[in-house]
């Protein structure tokens, strides 16, 4: 790689497609993450950014894009270096505290406002909340949906997500419906005021064996990985949420794919009479389900 490879760089346009080819062999969104890292540094919309291909940039602009890229191309997660990432809509800040909130765990949303659907009250607890995305996203989406007071308790072990959640809160109008305890799991459930109607969790679920991508080593470990072929928390969390939640209550919980099988010989010799269903995508080609547990 040359070593600087902005150097003859003097408009937007250019910008993007060197950063593109940069992060091609580490990225699967180059051109994405190019447009998402330089609107940032503009302080722009992607949209703005994309109506000012032609315009000419400072050499300011382009040694500090200069260096947004070099992290980028060291396998630094964008939303790390922004700041910020969405989430069903909402912008959410991000440190390497917590978690990126994903895509797919909107699906625990879409699930969980079913689930919610009608009912006058809910209270729910988020389980390894981090920076507070479903937790955050739930309740505002509740309240848009004309629920009056949604009641959430979100847990993680870390202050320093707690923090992030908190802040994340604040800014999302949804500080005031949400308590925060800092638990390991359910080493401190004396706090949290069960029963719930639903749990929610999107626990540490990658096999510590497994090969991953560079990105996930920003990310914080203990959030992402997990012992058992990647299933000891998920259990404690199944059999932890059965003494929480209220007749009817539901567990929502992701899962890596590929661990159906695993979870359905836990069920069976564990939790016998439990009532599950996995959810989302069928051929479990992608990374994750959604484990569906419903107390009767
Ligand atoms: N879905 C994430 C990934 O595969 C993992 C999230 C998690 O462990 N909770 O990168």
């Amino acid at each position: 790689m040359e070593r600087q490879p902005f150097s003859k760089c003097s408009h937007i346009s250019e910008l993007l497609k060197t950063a593109e080819e940069l992060f091609r062999s580490s990225s699967s969104s180059p051109r994405l993450d190019a447009e998402v890292l330089l609107a940032h540094l503009l302080l722009i919309s992607r949209s703005s950014l994309i109506a000012a291909l032609r315009d000419e940039c400072s050499t300011e602009v382009v040694a500090a894009f200069a260096l947004l890229a070099a992290r980028r191309v060291q396998g630094e997660p964008v939303p790390y270096i922004t700041g910020e990432r969405e989430f069903y809509g909402r912008a959410f800040l991000v440190n390497p505290a917590v978690l990126v909130p994903r895509p797919e765990s909107e699906l625990i949303i879409d699930q969980a406002l079913k689930i919610c659907s009608g009912k006058q009250s809910v209270k729910f607890l988020d389980l390894g909340t981090g920076s507070g995305c479903l937790a955050i996203t739930l309740v505002a989406e509740l309240l848009a949906s004309g629920l009056r007071e949604p009641h959430c308790v979100a847990v993680d072990i870390s202050q320093e997500a707690l923090n992030v959640a908190a802040r994340n809160a604040e800014r999302l109008g949804a500080l005031q419906y949400i308590s925060f305890v800092k638990s390991n799991w359910f080493s401190e459930s004396a706090a949290f005021s069960a029963p719930y109607d639903l749990i929610i969790a999107n626990p540490p679920y990658i096999d510590r064996y497994e090969k991953t991508p560079i990105e996930l080593s920003f990310e914080p470990q203990g959030a992402l990985f997990s012992d058992d072929l990647g299933l000891k928390d998920t259990k404690e969390i199944i059999s932890g949420a059965l003494t929480m939640l209220a007749p009817n209550g539901t567990l929502l919980c992701e899962v890596g794919a590929g661990k159906r099988e695993h979870l359905r010989t836990y069920f069976k010799t564990k939790h016998p009479a439990l009532e599950y269903s996995f959810l989302g995508d069928d051929s479990e080609h992608d990374r994750f389900t959604v484990v569906k547990v419903v107390r009767k």
